[in-house]
């Protein structure tokens, strides 16, 4: 399965999903996360970084375009681009280092590191519907298609 699309009706349900995220990819891979400003990004991060056990704040790294946290065995980065002005400003951060290793990579506004991000498991694109949000999954590599999978049957 490569594409899925999942509601979270609140803040709590979107805390929620983003921790059976954590538990299905296990704390490997590469996420891509889409969206306005305000979509839930963010939100949908912390609740990822927290099902890791992470129990302290989880803000937008958007001045130091990365925020690393390791739990236990676990490492995850969690880049804002927002303000990234050129993409090779990601070679300068050691970009490969971060990508190469077996930790999760969860990444807003990938569109501005297009040409040096390395490419993505999954896309996520969050857009508001009602009061709360739709989040669109898809896949785009085998890891991928199984993490959608493990989604779809509600793991
Ligand atoms: P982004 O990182 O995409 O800019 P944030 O996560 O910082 O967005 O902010 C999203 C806003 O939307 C927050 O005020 C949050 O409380 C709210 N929010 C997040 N997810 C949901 C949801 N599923 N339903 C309703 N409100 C949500
Ligand atoms: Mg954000």
């Amino acid at each position: 399965m490569s594409e899925l699309e999942l509601y979270a009706a609140d803040e709590q349900a979107m805390v929620e999903l983003g921790g059976r995220i954590a538990g299905i990819t296990g704390g490997t891979g590469v996420i891509y996360l889409h969206g306005n400003l305000g979509a839930g990004k963010t939100t949908f991060s912390r609740g990822i970084i927290r099902g890791f056990g992470h129990v302290g704040a989880v803000k937008s790294p958007t001045f130091t375009l990365v925020e690393p946290y390791e739990l236990g065995d676990i490492r995850v980065y969690h880049f804002d681009l927002y303000r990234l002005v050129d993409p090779e400003e990601l070679e300068f951060l050691g970009i490969r280092d971060y990508f190469e290793g077996d930790a999760l990579c969860l990444v807003e506004w990938p569109e501005q590191g297009t040409g040096v991000l390395p490419k993505a498991d999954m896309d996520i694109t969050i857009s508001v519907q009602g009061t709360g949000r739709m989040l669109r999954f898809q896949a785009h590599s085998s890891r991928g298609t199984a993490w959608c999978a493990d989604l779809a049957i509600g793991r």
